[in-house]
């Protein structure tokens, strides 16, 4: 349990972070990777170091409990289970070469613990591209007792696939649905649902202009994510009715095709496409995922 957790992390935690920590908690549900996003540089390393101690102790009850020596050594940073990527250069950038050594390692046994925790530290500036696909392709198909953490400023500065496949832990100051674009992205996700054409044409042609196109796509992959939150059995960041019905209608596969097109239409809508030439694309690729 996080009850003594949360008493030895100093930290103002928000309620959806503490939604997020206890359903990790319940029923030892270990994701194979939590990306820490928002807050300062401080606050994520206190929480990369609880959710590390949390990971490899020992104890039979509340987790971490701060006493056993895989907690003390964690919290030290000197835990032979728990591994921090170094980086190399002036940049401590992730190369690819470290990655490729770190994956290797993943398939190998842990030597105290009952499992092995890698770390990479912001990552929006150390973990490029190219390095994310690497790891990529060990979360579709990670050993058991493994666990990524990662921590990043925001988290939307990373692949959509490899937020899609991890557990998300805001530390605040991350863009949160509100307002006129939440609106529309329920009107746009609600007809898609309804499988009537026009309605979800009528709903995409209200896009508008560019700022609140970009905006509206972003609270309908925030209102994707949410839902394939809840159909995974994690706590959903916002607590919305259309997560429930998305949940409820589409497949896990369905959920990530639709972040991905979305994704696609934000891309071209930054490329200058014309937003009717957007919207007629977004809805019918939405109408051949889901109908
Ligand atoms: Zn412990």
């Amino acid at each position: 349990m996080w009850g003594d957790l949360m008493n030895f992390l100093d930290l103002q935690l928000n309620i959806s972070l503490k939604n997020s920590l206890n359903s990790l908690d319940k029923g030892n549900r270990m994701p194979h990777a939590l990306i820490i996003s928002g807050g300062s540089e401080d606050d994520r390393k206190a929480l990369c170091d609880h959710l590390a101690a949390w990971a490899v102790c020992s104890s039979d009850g509340d987790r971490p409990c701060g006493d056993c020596k895989n907690c003390k050594n964690a919290f030290d940073r000197a835990h032979s289970d728990v591994y921090f990527a170094k980086g190399s250069g002036k940049t401590k950038i992730y190369k690819a070469e470290e990655l490729r050594d770190i994956i290797r390692d993943a398939s190998i046994k842990p030597n105290q613990a009952d499992r092995k925790v890698f770390i990479f530290e912001e990552c929006d500036k150390k973990l490029s591209e190219i390095s994310q696909n690497i790891l990529l392709k060990t979360l579709e198909e990670p050993p058991q007792d493994i666990l990524f953490i990662l921590t990043c400023e925001n988290s939307k500065n990373l692949l959509e696939t490899i937020r899609s496949r991890s557990v998300t832990l805001n530390l605040g100051d991350e863009k949160e649905v509100v307002g006129k674009s939440k609106e529309l992205a329920e009107e746009i996700l609600s007809s898609m649902l309804m499988s009537s054409e026009i309605e979800l044409m009528r709903a995409t042609y209200k896009l508008g202009d560019r700022f609140s196109a970009l905006e509206t796509l972003e609270s309908i992959v925030i209102m994707l994510r949410d839902g394939l939150c809840t159909q995974s059995g994690f706590a959903p960041e916002n607590n919305t009715e259309i997560a429930e019905k998305l949940c409820r209608k589409l497949t896990k596969a369905q959920f990530l095709e639709l972040i991905e097109i979305t994704n696609s239409a934000q891309l071209r809508i930054n490329q200058n496409v014309s937003l009717e030439l957007v919207g007629t694309w977004l809805c019918s690729q939405y109408r051949k995922t889901v109908w």
